[in-house]
């Protein structure tokens, strides 16, 4: 019997050859549980990811979404993100999950979601690819402890490279709105990535702005593409 990390019922696991010999992790949650997370599937928006089943015609044009043609439709935005990819939805389920993360830090996460989260890196992404975490703001950062994204990159077993910075918000909010407006990016490299794929890792995909953020200051700063892997897709 195993009890489930998030409801703390018992559950009977199904032994499967792999958890037998130790190949795969045991499932952390009880099937009640497992099937409240919508994962992601079927024909996807090439861009960011978003699945086109629930999305109505309107909102589709081609292989991408509305909102990434217009992203594309926008010089300074165009090819800043070569492709998100996000494992689950972002419904009330996984809203309540996320918020857990504040009390209970990175065991829970690392227990639901490492399995998924490496299979999805596998199916979309390679181990060339270099990997950096969205860093959170030094605000979010005293209130939850730990940072979610740097937690998540590191499950992927494969290097992480913090060298994404955000700029502090006190000095942003002291400049005229028109100056932070006009290409005020609140992200800063410091490290090297040139001629480098990066990967960039994040909690939740709502709209795209924060990872196209992201993506600008690293391509001018040489790296050649950048993509992105989150866990939830809003
Ligand atoms: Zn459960
Ligand atoms: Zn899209």
């Amino acid at each position: 019997m195993s009890t489930c990390l998030l409801c703390h019922n018992s559950f009977e696991e199904v032994d499967s050859w792999a958890t037998l010999f130790s190949l795969a992790e045991p499932d952390p949650l009880c099937s009640v549980c497992s099937a409240k997370f919508e994962k992601i599937e079927g024909e996807l928006c090439e861009i960011c990811g978003r699945p086109f089943t629930e999305l109505s015609s309107e909102y589709r044009k081609g292989n991408l979404c509305y909102d990434c043609v217009r992203w594309e439709k926008d010089p300074r935005w165009q090819s800043v993100l070569t492709k998100n990819r996000s494992i689950y939805l972002y419904n009330d389920f996984a809203k309540e999950v996320i918020s857990l993360y504040k009390f209970r830090g990175d065991y829970v996460i690392s227990s639901i979601f490492k399995t998924p989260l490496k299979k999805t890196f596998k199916t979309y992404f390679t181990s060339s690819h270099f990997v950096v975490p969205i860093p959170l703001s030094d605000e979010r950062l005293y209130e939850r402890g730990f940072n979610q994204a740097g937690a998540l990159a590191r499950l992927l077993d494969v290097p992480v490279n913090e060298i994404l910075v955000r700029a502090h918000l006190e000095k942003q909010s002291k400049k005229g709105r028109d100056e932070r407006i006009s290409g005020q990016n609140v992200f800063r490299v410091i490290g090297s990535v040139q001629d480098k794929d990066i990967l960039l890792v994040d909690d939740i995909y709502t709209t795209g702005s924060t990872l196209r953020h992201a993506g600008q200051v690293l391509l001018e700063g040489g790296a050649k593409t950048v993509s992105a892997l989150t866990l939830m897709r809003g």
